[in-house]
């Protein structure tokens, strides 16, 4: 059965950057739904508009939205896919799990991290518009200053990826997101990674994981 991928973890708990290293190294599809929204937004549509008010505040943008955009961006049966970002309510993981993948070996990598300290790691990310690499000012700086190490893209900081809005995103993601866990467990899908390890320690989980399953 064909494998599809939840990387399921708070905002800034590493599952892009996890992500761009598995899409190298096994062929997945990234499926990460910020990205969606960022695309829609660019293009400066109504609902580009309408959705870059729900992301500047921290809210979640609503199910019915989300689900569109998705179902716009996936080929289940062409592809296995990481999903990065989604599902982040229960509704969204019925939706995903019972729905669209009730026919697919679903993995629900969780990474488990004490939120209080990746207000610092957001505050510093810059990332690359054109291929997604995922930096940071302190740990992990881009070699080339301001473009992008692998495209040279030009890097830049999220609009949400400040203070503020990092209190409201924490939030969310502790009372709307972190239940589905539970979910996952009742499934028996889900594998834990310490998230605060180093990204190869980590690397190395999935891969067993993934190896494994
Ligand atoms: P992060 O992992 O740092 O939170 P994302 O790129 O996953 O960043 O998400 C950025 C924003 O996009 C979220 O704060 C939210 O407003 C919106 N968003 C992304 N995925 C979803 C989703 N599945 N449901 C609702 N809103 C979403």
């Amino acid at each position: 059965m064909k494998k599809q991928v939840i990387l399921f973890g708070a905002p800034g708990s590493g599952k892009g950057s996890q992500a761009k290293y598995l899409v190298k190294e096994y062929g997945f599809k990234h499926l990460s739904t910020g990205d969606i929204l960022r695309a829609e937004v660019k293009k400066g549509t109504d609902l580009g508009v309408r959705i870059a008010g729900r992301i500047e505040k921290g809210e979640l943008v609503s199910d019915e939205i989300i689900l569109e955009l998705l179902q716009a961006n996936l080929d289940l049966d062409n592809n296995s896919y990481i999903f990065d970002g989604y599902p982040r309510n229960l509704s969204q993981a019925q939706i995903l799990c019972e729905k669209l993948l009730a026919n697919y070996n679903v993995i629900a990598i969780y990474f488990d991290i004490d939120v209080s300290v990746l207000t610092k790691r957001i505050v510093n990310r810059l990332v690359c518009p054109d291929c997604q690499a995922i930096y940071n000012r302190i740990s992990h700086p881009p070699k080339l200053g301001a473009v992008c190490d692998y495209c040279h893209g030009q890097i830049y900081q999220r609009a949400d990826d400040n203070e503020e809005t990092v209190v409201s995103r924490m939030k969310i993601f502790q009372e709307v997101t972190s239940p589905v866990l539970d979910f996952f467990k009742e499934k028996g899908t889900l594998h834990t990674m310490n998230a605060a390890d180093d990204f190869d320690n980590i690397r190395e989980r999935i891969k067993k994981v993934l190896d494994n399953v």
